[in-house]
């Protein structure tokens, strides 16, 4: 008996020290907003004559802290404060320290086509400009796990894949509009019965053999929520719990441009608030955007840390700074503008800046090079 029970003490006090070790280690939380920037934030949104100009509108008030604070005179503009082309761009400090860089890791388990579903949203004004690009490349290799969410009919998309699906949100580039979007995409995945969702834009390039590798060493039914933030610290949001009672909230969330991924088995955690029509509601708690309304759910909801991974790529950060000889690596890529300046990758591709300005189809070519339409001749 006494020896059972010294063996129990000193269990008990290993696991205290173990404990005492882990919070001392353990990251210090980040720095609180200072009540000022807050409050400042909020006057100025309110107008000189200080009178809100919307109700609810503390509940928007999220900033990055540390980002430099700006006079915000209408609403639209303080949203746009709030959008991804705004966001802090550079890559995260220490991000190597949090818990995977993202680097391939011995598999867990195989997977195929079948166990991977990957949400490709679009509005119907870039189906020509952005989607046929990313039917041509990397989608027309893999059609079987991609399906694309959009809001309009197109009979000319319909004919070329199968996994179209209308989300009959409105078209409209808001929060709302986008957060409906990621509502049924969501729930499509819980109903597709498969292993993993993943969520790009239009804009991304998705390298599928690298997606496969990195999913397949991570158990799918543990939680998982993988992508890269945008942000060099969680972000500062104002949660709504009640009709008069708001409470702050700080979180990490992967930049929905550069593509993220949950499991199953987070993603059925997610359920209470993200399926149905519980995201929208969810997303107007925090009045902030869709891929932001994920990472509250998975980090501050459920208590569940991103894994960040620096092979995520958006158009948010230097894309010319992805090695050439890495490519193959990368799981997406994007293109667009940073700092006003064109950003691609840098590709000495088959075809020329003008003809490829993405750089798309030279990577594409370099990934796939049996596909009929790459030049033969190509040397990489
Ligand atoms: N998007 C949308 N509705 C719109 C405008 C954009 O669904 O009215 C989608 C677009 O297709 C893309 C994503 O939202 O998948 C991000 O749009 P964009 O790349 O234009 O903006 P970003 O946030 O990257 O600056
Ligand atoms: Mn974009």
């Amino acid at each position: 008996m006494l020896k059972r029970c010294g063996r129990r003490l000193l269990l008990a006090l290993a696991g205290a020290l173990l404990a005492c070790l882990l919070v001392l280690t353990a990251d210090p939380p980040p720095p609180p907003v200072p009540a000022e920037r807050g409050r400042r934030a909020l006057r100025s949104l309110a107008g000189p004559s200080g009178a809100a100009t919307a109700p609810g509108l503390e509940a928007a008030a999220a900033v990055a802290p540390g980002a430099p604070v700006r006079e915000v005179h209408s609403l639209s503009e303080y949203f746009s404060l709030l959008t991804r082309s705004r966001r802090d761009a550079g890559p995260p400090p220490g991000g190597a320290s949090r818990p995977a860089d993202g680097r391939p890791r011995p598999p867990a388990e195989p997977l195929a086509a079948r166990d991977v579903f990957i949400a490709v949203k679009t509005t119907k004004k870039f189906h020509r400009a952005r989607l046929d690009l990313l039917l041509e490349t990397w989608i027309s290799r893999h059609e079987e796990m991609t399906f694309i969410f959009t809001d309009g009919e197109d009979e000319a998309l319909a004919r070329r894949t199968g996994h179209v699906v209308n989300t009959n949100c409105s078209a409209a580039h808001s929060r709302q509009a986008l957060s409906c979007k990621m509502a049924v995409e969501y729930d499509r995945f819980i109903e597709s019965g498969r292993k993993w969702f993943c969520h790009v834009d239009d804009d991304n390039y998705v390298n599928v053999r690298a997606l496969l590798r990195l999913l397949g060493s991570y158990p799918h039914t543990q939680d998982i929520y993988l992508g890269k933030p945008s942000l060099d610290r969680p972000i500062q949001a104002t949660e709504r719990v009640s009709e008069n009672t708001v409470r702050p909230v700080h979180f990490w969330f992967a930049t929905g441009g550069a593509g993220f991924c949950i499991s199953r088995g987070l993603a059925l955690k997610m359920s209470p608030w993200a399926s149905g029509g519980h995201f929208m509601s969810t997303a107007e708690r925090i009045r902030l955007p869709d891929d932001c309304t994920i990472g509250y759910i998975v980090e501050a909801l459920l208590g569940v840390p991103l894994v960040r991974c620096g092979l995520f790529h958006s158009h948010l950060e230097n894309l010319q700074q992805v090695p050439a000889s890495e490519l193959h690596e990368q799981v997406t890529l994007s293109y667009g503008m940073f700092e006003n300046k064109r950003n691609a990758v840098h590709i000495k591709g088959p075809f020329s800046v003008e003809a490829d300005p993405s750089r798309f189809r030279s990577v594409h070519c370099h990934l796939y090079p049996d596909t009929p339409w790459c030049p033969r001749t190509a040397i990489f």
